[in-house]
């Protein structure tokens, strides 16, 4: 059985939201569920369930500056992510990828080698669920047992989380910030997903292309590392760099989906209790 779920991920299919079950078998899942479950009653814990913990998030750049952030989800696969780290590097460019916390654990080296470049990993759940249908626990535990597997591998947790399929709910939002994660978006979507010719990928990236914008991209899809190499050398010409998110940290770039609630942005983030 736990074979069989592991296969399930291992196989998920570039940039098609595959909705998959909790991989509760695994131990990284499990420790994650531990410490989630040791905070029960804890006011850490109260402040989510009563909507007390502010939500950070980020969907944007400003718009006053010709800076593009490239995302990556999903990952990280095999050929294809090599393929698109080898590219980075001959541009000189980071990016941050968004990856399965259960696919990280068979790509040690790939992550390290990741990091070494200079790229960020960010937090994309642990099991690719659709984390908006879950409870609260398993939410808080899909996001800590990948902040666990990607701190086992780099010695350090990420800062920034994407829900799969960009589904999310109060909740999540809530969930993530509690754990010190700024929940981001994107603004330039070019369904890189749904094409298999470069250049319908090349053509939807010009058309999104925009000061500020977080670009989303999926990790493993050979046409998309082909767009890339016209796409990337083209914007630098143009006058665009390539940056990182915390390149916009303390920017006006958060926004609040629940208005009800108050919003502090990024400088709030230290005050969030850590499990
Ligand atoms: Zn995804």
């Amino acid at each position: 059985m736990v074979f069989a779920t592991l296969l399930a991920v291992n196989h998920l299919r570039p940039g098609v939201f595959n909705e998959h079950k909790l991989l509760k078998a695994e131990p990284t899942w499990q420790l994650a569920r531990t410490k989630v479950e040791n905070q029960i009653n804890s006011p850490w814990m109260t402040r989510i369930e009563t909507g007390r913990t502010p939500i950070n998030v980020l969907k944007h750049g400003p718009s006053d500056r010709p800076k593009l952030a490239l995302t990556f989800d999903d990952g990280p696969h095999g050929k294809v992510t090599y393929e698109l780290l080898k590219l980075l590097k001959r541009e000189q460019v980071n990016a941050t990828f968004f990856v399965v916390g259960q696919m990280t654990q068979t790509r040690h080296q790939m992550i390290k080698q990741m990091v070494r470049e200079g790229h960020e990993i960010a937090n994309h759940s642990f099991s690719h669920p659709d984390l908006a249908k879950l409870d609260l626990l398993d939410i808080l535990t899909e996001y800590k047992a990948t902040q666990l597997a990607v701190e086992e591998i780099t010695g350090k947790q990420p800062r920034y989380c994407r829900p799969p399929g960009g589904r999310m709910d109060e909740k999540t939002l809530r969930a993530a910030s509690a754990l010190g994660l700024t929940t981001v978006y994107w603004n330039s979507n070019p369904g890189d997903y749904k094409f298999t010719d470069p250049n319908d990928i090349l053509n939807k990236l010009r058309e999104t292309r925009q000061n500020g914008s977080i670009i989303l991209l999926h990790s493993g899809l050979p046409a998309t590392v082909e767009a890339l190499k016209t796409y990337i050398p083209e914007s630098i010409e143009m006058g665009f760099d390539f940056v990182l998110l915390d390149a916009w940290d303390g920017q006006e770039t958060s926004s609040n989906p629940f208005p009800r609630t108050a919003i502090t942005g990024y400088k709030s983030r230290s005050t969030a209790t850590m499990l």
